[in-house]
């Protein structure tokens, strides 16, 4: 009998999740707004620090609403990193702006600063300054925001702060998703906390986060009858998955710690093998550790490639995934600008995503181990 399949990262849902859908059902707030909607968004707000959050219906819809409130239009240039999800950038494609792709530097594997002053001066010179930095914090290790939120200030430009992977991560205790102008949060099946799909707004602004909700529920204005002066968006999120949301939400310190847990589990597994190295958690900085990712060095592992890891945890049911390919590489945006070198590229070829879901049994570990041994003793 072929054993089950395990995940790279699957929902993890409790009881509290489902006696608060059964609220909703009961108080038939059955729509994209009610008491749930409320309280999920004051609740994420007192998780992350962030003043003010709008709930929506993805964390792509919160990216284009974000840039849509910084004034992206048309032929102008938004700053972004290259190494992500492709959530992260086609909301520049959707409002016909040019996404000007930035490398990663080796520390975070995130946004290099250096690369990213470089695009500063060089748009600045062709009279094209930026409207927005989109930096990413990739599976929940902070970027360097202090170094770039210092580039933003100097040049006058906002951040976008993509905190899809990182809800429960900090640096020097500040929670991810608060340090950006805007910050958003992903809340699709596969991330730490889920709505089954699910995004959400955040900002110290009010103003910002108004104009989301107003935005997002289509742009009515106020009156009686229906009328609109902008166009609109239908990006709320529902009552009910506020519901599950707000489950998910009360359960996030122990998410935190199991997937912690995963990445200490694999960190020792891997320190009997020479060539696998994990992704760095420097000082101050605290990662929520959504995924475990190793990157592997074929000179120092006797030729065993990423590939060739994936492949043989693929034939015994085992999900792993390469790390996102970076934007600049992906045939759909090969007319972007980018800058910096090809730390990402690298990234890419060597990095591989392991199952760690909070839910990750000591079962599938043992799993996830047995296979790992068999293709890296092969090759001693
Ligand atoms: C998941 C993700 C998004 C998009 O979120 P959705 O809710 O799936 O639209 C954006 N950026 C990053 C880095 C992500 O991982």
């Amino acid at each position: 009998m072929r054993s089950s399949r395990i995940w790279l990262s699957p929902p993890d849902l409790g009881s509290a999740e489902e006696a608060l859908v059964h609220d909703a059902f009961r108080s038939n707030w059955i729509a994209p707004l009610g008491p749930h909607v409320d309280a999920f968004e004051a609740e994420l707000s007192a998780v992350t620090g962030a003043a003010h959050t709008a709930v929506l219906s993805s964390g792509t819809a919160a990216i284009h609403l974000a840039l849509i409130i910084l004034g992206v239009e048309r032929g102008d240039w938004v700053l972004c990193q290259s190494l992500t999800f492709s959530g992260t950038a086609n909301p520049i494609a959707y409002l016909g702006a040019t996404p000007v792709f930035i490398d990663s530097e080796t520390d975070t594997w995130n946004m290099d600063p250096d690369a990213l002053r470089e695009a500063v001066r060089h748009a600045l010179k062709q009279n094209k300054k930026p409207k927005a930095i989109i930096p990413v914090h990739l599976y929940g290790m902070p970027a360097r925001m202090t170094e770039i939120l210092a580039i933003a200030r100097e040049f006058e430009i906002p951040v976008v702060e993509d905190a899809a992977e990182a809800l429960g991560s900090s640096i020097d205790g500040q929670p991810c998703g608060s340090m950006g102008d805007i910050g958003i949060l992903s809340f699709n099946g596969n991330k730490i906390i889920t709505t089954s799909g699910g995004g959400a707004l955040l900002s110290n602004r009010v103003d910002w986060v108004e104009e989301a909700r107003f935005l997002g529920s289509q742009a009515r204005d106020p009156g009686p009858h229906y009328q609109h002066s902008h166009i609109g968006y239908n990006y709320r999120l529902s009552n009910i998955l506020a519901a599950i949301g707000r489950g998910q939400l009360q359960t996030l310190s122990t998410r935190v710690a199991a997937r912690r847990a995963n990445f200490n589990r694999y960190r020792a597994f891997f320190s009997d093998y020479e060539g696998i190295s994990t992704q760095p958690e420097g000082p101050a900085v605290r990662s929520n550790r959504w995924l475990t990712t190793i990157l592997v060095d074929s000179e120092k592992t006797g030729g065993v490639t990423r590939e060739t890891i994936r492949l043989a945890l693929a034939a015994d049911n085992i999900d792993a995934r390469p790390l996102w390919k970076p934007m600049h590489e992906q045939p759909v945006f090969a007319s972007a600008p980018s800058f910096g070198g090809d730390v990402s590229a690298r990234l890419f070829q060597q990095g591989l995503c392991l199952p760690s879901g909070s839910n990750l049994s000591d079962e599938e570990f043992s799993r996830v181990s047995a296979t790992l041994n068999r293709v890296l003793d092969a090759s001693r």
